[in-house]
This record gives structure tokens, C-alpha cells and sequence, in this order.
């Protein structure tokens, strides 16, 4: 279950090539539109009997098919804000590529953040690493998890982990997928266990490479290859 306040999106970088909020098929259908949906107050919202819709003590993934900092989303974002303040009982995980936009529309009150906000800076290769991560670092967070997706080339995050709970990789998916190498990945993990980090091998993506070989995966299956090998490291955590 995820909570999508609006849809749309469009490219901002590298890793936005295919998308399926970028490109042709989105131009057409409309998906590059940035729209509130029906959902905008969806965690604040109470049924008959006064109850949230939504129970607590759970995770939420927010904004994982748009982008939270969108322009367009700039005055929508302060009444998200409250209602995250309202919801202290829900953990709100936010995925962005756009984190160099986080002060805008920033509540008054933010502080040193909300308890419930866990926002992932995605990054796909190391001259996006090395813009997104030192300004994601200087932002006032409670809890900061880095997403490596598309992971597009090997990336060193060393100088970055200081302040860093979590770290997600996964290839890029789709018909046009460019190759993930298995070596990448496991070059971040071992940044992981030298910086105590947890860390999760989401998905192969299409085009995976390994000793050597490109294999193209079937969608079905990016999921259960990444966990196959065992590599994950999460302590306990519970993932979205
Ligand atoms: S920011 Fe995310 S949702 Fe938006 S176009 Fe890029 S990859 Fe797609």
C-alpha cells in the first residue's frame, strides 16, 4: 500500500531515461501532467465512526510513482506536511531525485525534522552522488536512507555514509534497460559493512551482468535473483 498525494512526473536526470513517467508512451497518455489524486488526504481522512482510514504503527511509502519536490507540488507539499504531523503514528517514506528542492515548503516547525519522515536520495551514477549526497547530508533529517536505482555504473559513497541508515540498490527495468553489473552492487554492499549500514538488493533489473555475461531477466523474476544470493544485510529492519 502506497500513498500517491499526485501523479506525474518528468526527467531530471540520468536515470529518469525510461522512466514510464518520461518518454513517448508518457507524452501520450498524459503521465508527464502533475495532478493531485483522489487520494491527496488519504491518511487524515476518517470514516464514520471517526477512525482514520489508515491505522497506524505501519510504514507508508509516499510519492514512489511521482516525485515528492516537484515544483508543481510546492503548495500542495505544506498541507502534506501537516497532515505527516498529524499522523505521528505512521512512518512516512519518501523516495526523491529531486532532494536539492527539500527547503522549499519546509513547515516552520520542521526543527531538526519529524520523527515519522525517512527520505531516500536516489542516485544512479557518481557525478549524481556527488551533487545530491553532500546537499542530502546538510539538510535537517532524523533519518536518511540513500536508493542506488537505476544503478547505472560502479559508485563510490564512501565520503557520503556518515548519517546514512540504509542503503536500497536495483537495476533499471524495461525494454531499455541498461545493464546493472553484479560487481557494482556488491562493491556498495561492501561500502555498507565497512560503514555498518544495512543494506537490500532490491531487484537485477533487465540487463544483468554477471562473471562476464549480460543476461536479460524477465520481470517476474528481478525480485527473487537479487534475493537469491543472500547478500542482504538488514538486521531486523522491516523494508516497504
Ligand atoms: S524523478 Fe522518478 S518518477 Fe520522475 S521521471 Fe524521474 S524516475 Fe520517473
Amino acid at each position: 500500500m502506497n500513498w500517491e498525494p499526485w501523479t506525474g512526473c518528468y526527467k531530471v536526470s540520468e536515470g529518469c531515461k525510461n522512466c514510464y513517467f518520461y518518454g513517448p508512451y508518457a507524452k501520450r497518455y498524459g503521465q508527464n501532467t502533475i495532478k493531485k489524486t483522489d487520494k491527496f488526504d488519504w491518511p487524515v481522512r476518517k470514516n464514520s465512526k471517526g477512525e482514520y482510514s489508515i491505522k497506524g504503527n505501519k510504514i507508508l511509502p509516499t510519492c514512489f510513482a511521482t516525485d515528492f519536490f516537484l515544483p508543481e507540488a510546492d503548495e500542495w507539499r505544506k498541507e502534506i506536511w501537516g497532515m505527516i504531523k498529524e499522523r505521528k503514528d505512521i512512518e512516512f517514506l519518501i523516495l526523491t531525485k529531486r532532494i536539492d528542492r527539500f527547503p522549499i515548503s519546509l513547515p516552520s516547525d520542521w526543527g531538526e525534522g519529524y520523527d515519522n519522515v525517512n527520505i531516500g536520495c536516489t542516485i544512479e551514477n557518481q557525478e549524481l552522488a556527488d551533487y545530491r549526497l553532500p546537499l542530502f547530508l546538510s539538510y535537517p533529517l532524523k533519518h536518511r536512507f540513500i536508493a542506488c536505482s537505476p544503478l547505472l555504473e560502479s559508485i563510490d559513497l564512501t565520503p557520503y555514509l556518515s548519517g546514512i541508515e540504509h542503503i536500497t540498490v536495483a537495476g533499471e527495468t524495461g525494454r531499455e534497460a541498461r545493464e546493472c553489473d553484479y560487481e557494482w552492487v556488491l562493491d556498495i554492499r561492501k561500502q555498507c559493512v565497512e560503514a555498518s549500514i544495512t543494506f537490500w538488493y532490491k531487484s537485477t533489473g533487465s540487463l544483468f551482468r554477471h562473471n562476464g555475461t549480460v543476461q536479460r531477466i524477465n520481470p517476474y523474476k528481478q525480485t527473487s535473483l537479487a534475493k537469491d544470493p543472500n547478500i542482504n544485510i538488514l538486521n531486523g529492519k522491516k523494508l516497504f
